[in-house]
């Protein structure tokens, strides 16, 4: 039991060493040996039961039931056709499921956790899955336990093991435990660390010493089979409208067979037409649609360094009106740099390009506590760590007294590591043969546990005066934008508790540091505003630094537009969200207060986008209606409770991933409309002909056919149609909005009548042409196959060139830019080449029951056929806005 062994004793069994760490050549070796570290998943579908899935459906079984029939009165030609229809269905089908799985996969690929390995004497960041027993893992707060490990070292560690034990309070750690019973229970194992539990707190280092499903986890794994296949909402509506058009559609089928009984049409003929129909109309393509089209728009926003972990999320990118955002390292660059430093009356430029600087007593004890009480590192020009803190290393190192030398003089024997809460972080290390604590942090909190201060070396009492004058200066380096950190220490004469540390201090003085605003920000504020939307500035820095750099943005006017932590407490949850509206910049705010200012914007009747990173950050980000969560800096546990990953940590992708939101929702909408005219058309040119007694226009297998050339790739090709240019010149879209709101309901009903009734006047020319009519009495079979031929071109070609016109519901197809969409394109003309094919290849004409046309024909056919598109972009023409 590795929880009964001592360190040493584990290290030795699992053949490492602890500060080299494993080579990759043994890591690669004991991988293969192991396997990865991941714990099985459910099984996959393989691509010949997503076909089967395909093909349960109850009108494919009755068209089976009707092929065989075919076959059985010797209609050979027809159940081919009708066999192939139903297989190449399925094929699609089973294309863009796969495809749309694919996508999901990949995105989550992008989001499996990954890990700190000390391998080859360095630290690195590998995927959990290349784990192997005996790597050596660092843990710090916010990360997920990537594999079981025994405890080496640990400073305050915590741990939160819900996932394993079912218990929510985090437990402490402590590597040096060693439990010699061997039925010692997993939760009061507190030298372990297992796989999938959650460091909430402090520091450590562990042995891997079981992976993948070897693991305590991996032990109980089943539960990890829950099924998340989720439909957004739109899904869900889309589904239900289908459904219900579905039944409509299957309503007019039936009765098109009633009716056609009594009016003793050929009864398997009609059979058959109303089954075709039935399959071409009913809109069961719509759900599938949505969910490729949004797999497709997922995929291309990771491209745009947006990774969106839940589909909904896409859907409601589009109506948000808030985006609150951190401030450090997403409005800013995150490259911090101390130009001031102060001591009691004493402040100095840092000037970036000098060299040679020397330091008085105060000032060396000012740089000494800094570098010591960082985590960061800086040698040789290379740094890691919090950027505050390289920023304070690298201060060290420019007066020479560097990190690696301060470490081995004073050894850290203790800590109380930064969280945004206190806004503090405190070290304890040897001095002498004593003790020395170094805190660093927001100099007002500073100055709140400090007693005494320290002047031209000596320590005095810290009096209200000089509280004033060091706040004084301090508020001046802020409203210059620059982000001040204090720093204080105190003497002891041993080893003390993390909970005593802050307390009595003696204060040294401060630094003031720059952290640039990102470039690009500020045209994506501008950007924001443009469409409707409220950038807003969460903080944990001074007001007057947030206010100064927030005004450079044009995020904020002025003052007045800044609201502090401590302000927000003062205010019950209704005054601050009566007020909510006009903050443009939250300060001082601890993560507690990111969920009062989401539920208050919430209140307002606001979505928000919220943006977080760290462990506290989690139930802000649950909360709003889109979490957003940092790549680079974010913890696991930010990452996990967020919608949306952004690789870069930047402001400007949130907006990116707002445009694309709004653009995936337009396109859905145009695929949607498109979808329902062409069934709208094909049912109306059936239902009309019977509804008068009229011969039928389409043969079922035609029917067939001609769904599969427009169903298919031109509703794919809208749903992939490049962004428009203007969505962030429009408001956002409310979320209650109807589907069908500013007229795409209408569209949709002119655009299926028009359809419907040029696919009946087709057929009449080409009776008429023989100098029948829709109302004759036997009429001679060729005729109507060459009218039915005019039927058939005019249904599919006037639905292809109508998806031009669904590409944007008010600029013109000119204006779109024709060629811009070159899927669709390619769409229309291969869909018009297929219809080509079967009508001059005479076996093809034959089985399909259609005639050669004339260049004469075509010409007519093709003219009848763009009608539709010319009458809705004259319709754009006349309610466009001036
Ligand atoms: P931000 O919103 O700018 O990311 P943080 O929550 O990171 O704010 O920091 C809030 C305040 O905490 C900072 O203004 C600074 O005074 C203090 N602080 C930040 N990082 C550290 C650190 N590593 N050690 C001590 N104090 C810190
Ligand atoms: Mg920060």
């Amino acid at each position: 039991m590795w929880f009964s062994k001592s360190q040493d004793e584990v290290l030795r069994e699992l053949n490492v060493d602890l500060s080299v760490g494993l080579s990759s050549e043994e890591a690669k070796l004991r991988l293969e040996k192991y396997g990865q570290n991941k714990l099985k998943g459910k099984p996959k579908k393989s691509i010949f039961s997503l076909f089967l899935e395909q093909l349960q459906d109850m009108l494919i079984y009755v068209l089976l039931g009707a092929t065989a029939i075919t076959i059985a009165i010797g209609e050979y030609a027809d159940a081919i056709i009708i066999l192939l229809v139903v297989i190449l269905n399925a094929v699609i089908g089973v294309v863009q499921e796969y495809k749309a799985e694919k996508a999901i996969e990949a995105l989550q690929k992008m989001t499996t956790p990954k890990c700190l390995v000390r391998r080859d004497g360095e630290v690195k960041e590998i995927t959990s899955e290349e784990l192997v027993p005996g790597d050596i893992v660092i843990i710090d707060a916010g990360r997920y336990i990537p594999a079981d490990l025994r405890l080496i070292d640990s400073a305050n560690l915590q741990i939160e093991e819900s996932a394993l034990t079912g218990e929510s309070v985090p437990v402490n750690k402590n590597a040096n435990d060693i439990y010699e019973d061997p039925k010692t229970p997993i939760g009061d194992r507190s030298n372990m660390a297992f796989m999938s539990t959650l460091a909430t707190y402090g520091r450590g280092e562990g042995v891997v010493v079981s992976t993948a499903m070897e693991t305590e986890i991996g032990k109980i794994a089943k539960i990890l089979d829950e099924d998340d296949d989720e439909m957004t909402p739109l899904q869900k509506r889309l589904d239900e409208l289908g459904r219900t058009l579905g039944f409509l559609a299957i309503g007019v089928c039936a009765l098109i067979f009633v009716i056609a009984l009594f009016q003793k049409r050929d009864l398997f003929e009609m059979f058959l037409t109303a089954i075709s129909l039935a399959v071409a109309a009913i809109p069961e393509g719509l759900a599938a649609i949505v969910a490729i089209v949004l797999a497709l728009g997922v995929t291309r926003m990771s491209k745009i360094n947006a990774i969106v972990k839940k589909l909904p999320a896409v859907e409601t990118l589009g109506s948000v009106n808030i985006i609150c955002s951190d401030k450090t390292g997403t409005l800013t660059q995150n490259k911090m740099t101390v130009v001031k430093y102060y001591t009691f009356n004493n402040l100095k430029d840092l000037p970036a390009n000098e060299t040679n600087f020397s330091a008085n007593e105060d000032e060396t004890q000012l740089i000494k506590s800094f570098v010591l009480c960082s985590d960061a590192t800086y040698e040789n020009g290379q740094s890691t760590g919090d950027p505050t803190e390289v920023a304070l290393v690298v201060m060290g190192d420019r007066f020479k007294i560097t990190k690696k030398e301060l470490n081995g003089k004073h050894k850290r024997a203790g800590e109380n590591p930064f969280d945004s809460d206190r806004k503090l972080m405190s070290t304890l290390n040897v001095e002498g043969s004593k003790y020395r604590v170094h805190t660093k942090g927001a100099i007002d909190n500073i100055l709140n546990i400090s007693t005494k201060a320290l002047v031209d070396g000596k320590i005095v009492p810290l009096t209200e005066d000089m509280k004033a004058k060091y706040l004084e200066v301090a508020e001046e380096m802020s409203n210059n934008a620059l982000r001040v950190l204090g720093v204080a220490f105190k003497d002891v004469d041993s080893i003390i508790e993390p909970e005593e540390m802050e307390k009595d201090l003696t204060v040294i003085g401060f630094v003031g540091m720059i952290d640039p605003p990102r470039i690009e920000v500020k045209d994506s504020i501008r950007e924001a505003k443009q469409a409707g939307i409220t950038p807003v500035m969460i903080t944990g820095d001074h007001r007057n630094t947030a206010a100064a750099i927030a005004k450079e943005l044009g995020i904020a006017e002025s003052l007045d537009q800044c609201i502090t932590g401590a302000e927000i407490d003062k205010l019950t949850d209704e005054e601050f969200s009566e007020k909510i509206n006009n903050y443009r910049v939250f300060a001082r705010v601890s993560p507690e207060h990111k969920v009062k200012i989401v539920r208050a914007f919430k209140a307002k009747g606001n979505i928000v986008s919220m943006t977080g990173d760290g462990v506290n950050d989690a139930p802000s980000l649950k909360y709003a209606d889109i979490g957003v969560a940092m790549g680079i800096t974010g913890t696991d546990v930010s990452k996990g409770a967020s919608d949306m990953i952004l690789t870069d940590d930047n402001f400007t992708t949130i907006v990116h991933a707002i445009e694309e939101g709004r653009n995936i929702y337009a396109n859905i909408k145009k695929a949607v409309v498109f979808l329902l005219s062409c069934n709208l058309g094909e049912i109306i040119s059936i239902f009309a002909s019977i509804l008068f007694y009229w011969p039928v226009p389409l043969l079922p297998t035609q029917i067939l056919w001609m769904n599969l050339i427009t169903d298919s790739l031109p509703a794919i090709s809208l749903g992939v149609d490049p962004g428009d240019k203007d969505v962030m010149k429009k408001k956002p879209r409310d979320p209650k909005q109807s589907f069908f709101a500013e007229g795409a309901g209408t569209r949709a009903i002119i655009g299926g009548c028009l359809i419907g009734a040029l696919t009946l006047l087709a057929f009449y020319f080409g009776l008429s042409e023989h100098g029948y009519s829709l109302g004759s009495k036997n009429i001679p079979e060729d005729v109507l196959t060459y009218a039915r031929t005019m039927a058939f071109v005019v249904i599919a070609a006037s639905q292809l060139f109508y998806s031009l016109s669904m590409r944007n519901f008010t600029k013109s197809i000119f204006k779109v830019g024709l060629f811009s969409n070159m899927y669709l394109i390619g769409a229309i003309i291969v869909g018009l080449l297929l219809q080509f094919v079967v009508i001059t290849v005479p076996f093809l004409a034959s089985a399909f029951s259609v005639h050669n046309l004339s260049i004469r024909d075509w010409t007519i056919v093709i003219a009848f056929s763009l009608i539709p598109l010319i009458v809705n972009e004259i319709i754009k023409a006349l309610t466009r806005p001036a």
